[in-house]
């Protein structure tokens, strides 16, 4: 197998400054080398800007909403006007919400949490498993796999079209795939949605990394991500949208920050008020690093620009693509074909090789850090690959002898700071 090399563009701007650049790792020959960080879609590197703000901030960490002293009234701002540069960054409606969470999972659980009762709840089996399996309590309705943008949305129609048209309904859409890198019609699919009088959710773990997200011309009515993917590796993630449906359910923890009022009853037992704010989801005491640190990122991408970035990120998907397409016996993974646009994750298989063993060697040998497996999109990579490839653990790879064909794949992804 030849491997081709291509010309750097030298008018491309520099990455972002993140940690981690210039980590030397060992290699099975003897020696060590600079790590190659391309697994951004699993765990980004933080941006050195972001290290920077939690260590300046560190000395002054504090309980949130809980004290009257100096540290803890300071942290209680950070931890408030993180919830607005976010809102700032999504772009959101004046009326919406910004809950703090652990991640994208945690979001979108907490909102299948939050569901009215009967909702129906659509979704593409192409979904990463956060945003496939939480619905599950649910009335859910799984798409099959489309092969076009638009029969994305023509198959989100028409299982719209037979549905009860005055229950409620939420439809659960990626704004980019962890997998094919995909960008999905989001705004298309929302304004289908709402034609029908579902709501929407989207998954933007994989997008807000890398393109703006504004939820106003979206037009979707929650969106979910993690901050581990967004530069801020500190266990936080955001839901963010529309107040109502939150507002209304029952809390996703119950707990302390969350409650408003408690009394015990004559009876024994004991009533509460809840929150009708975010805090009505955030019980306990939250993750105040985690949230400056997503707004830190926030900030630092709002700053960078995403003009720039995305372009950045353009000039190095093609370079890869171009790359791999010399090579005859790499095959690209793809649900809508070579053409579209996709963000800066990339899957594909080699043909003759075991994908994991595959992985395990240009980590053990070049010290390239890829990811290897079914990316917890088990249905989704089973129909880009034709076949199962049978009980695994969460997330992991099947075993399989050397030379067979591959049942998973390698995935390269990189960002800001690659
Ligand atoms: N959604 C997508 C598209 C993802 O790629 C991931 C993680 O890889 C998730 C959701 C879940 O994110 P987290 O593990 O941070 O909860």
């Amino acid at each position: 197998m030849s491997v081709p090399t291509l010309a750097a563009d030298q008018s491309v701007c520099a990455p972002l400054p993140v940690l981690g650049r210039d980590v030397s790792v060992p290699l099975v020959t003897g020696g060590t080398v600079t790590y190659a960080a391309l697994d951004y879609a699993a765990s980004a590197p933080a941006l050195q800007r972001v290290w920077d703000d939690v260590a300046a901030y560190a000395p002054y960490y504090g309980s949130v909403h809980r004290g009257a002293g100096y540290l803890s009234q300071l942290s209680t701002d950070l931890f408030e006007n993180a919830r607005k540069t976010v809102a700032a960054f999504l772009d959101c409606r004046e009326e919406d919400q910004v809950v703090f969470t652990r991640s994208t999972t945690d979001s979108l659980n907490l909102l299948a949490a939050a569901l009215p009762a009967d909702c129906q709840v659509f979704v593409f089996e192409t979904e990463h498993h956060a945003s496939l399996l939480p619905w599950r309590d649910a009335r859910v309705t799984v798409l099959d796999a489309p092969r076009t943008p638009q029969q994305a949305v023509g198959t989100l129609e028409r299982a719209l079209a037979d549905r009860d048209p005055h229950g409620p309904a939420l439809v659960c859409v990626t704004g980019a795939s962890n997998v094919t890198g995909e960008l999905w019609p989001v705004r298309e699919l929302a304004e289908a949605a709402h034609a029908h009088g579902a709501r929407v959710v989207l998954d933007a773990a994989q997008l807000a990394p890398h393109h703006p997200v504004s939820v106003r011309d979206l037009g979707v009515d929650w969106v979910a991500f993690s901050g581990h993917k967004l530069y801020a590796p500190f266990g936080s993630g955001v839901l963010a949208g529309r107040a109502d449906w939150l507002r209304a359910a029952e809390p996703y923890l119950a707990g302390g920050g969350a409650s408003r009022r408690v009394t015990r009853r004559t009876d024994g037992g004991v009533d509460v008020d809840w929150h009708e704010s975010a805090a009505r989801h955030e019980a306990g005491s939250p993750n105040v690093i985690g949230a400056y640190s997503i707004a830190s990122a926030c900030k630092s991408l709002t700053e960078a620009g995403f003009d720039t970035l995305v372009a950045r990120e353009q000039y190095l998907v093609r370079r890869v693509r171009e790359g791999l397409a010399g090579i005859p016996e790499v095959k690209v993974l793809s649900l809508f074909g070579d053409d579209a646009p996709r963000v800066g994750v990339l899957s594909f298989v080699v043909e003759g090789w075991n994908s994991s063993h595959f992985a395990a060697a240009l980590s053990a040998e070049y010290g390239i850090g890829v990811r290897d497996g079914l990316f917890c999109a088990h249905p989704l990579v089973r129909t880009l690959l034709g076949g199962d490839p049978g009980t695994q653990g969460e997330c992991g790879a099947p075993e399989a002898a050397p030379g067979e064909r591959s049942l998973n794949a390698i995935r390269v992804s990189f960002g800001a700071g690659t």
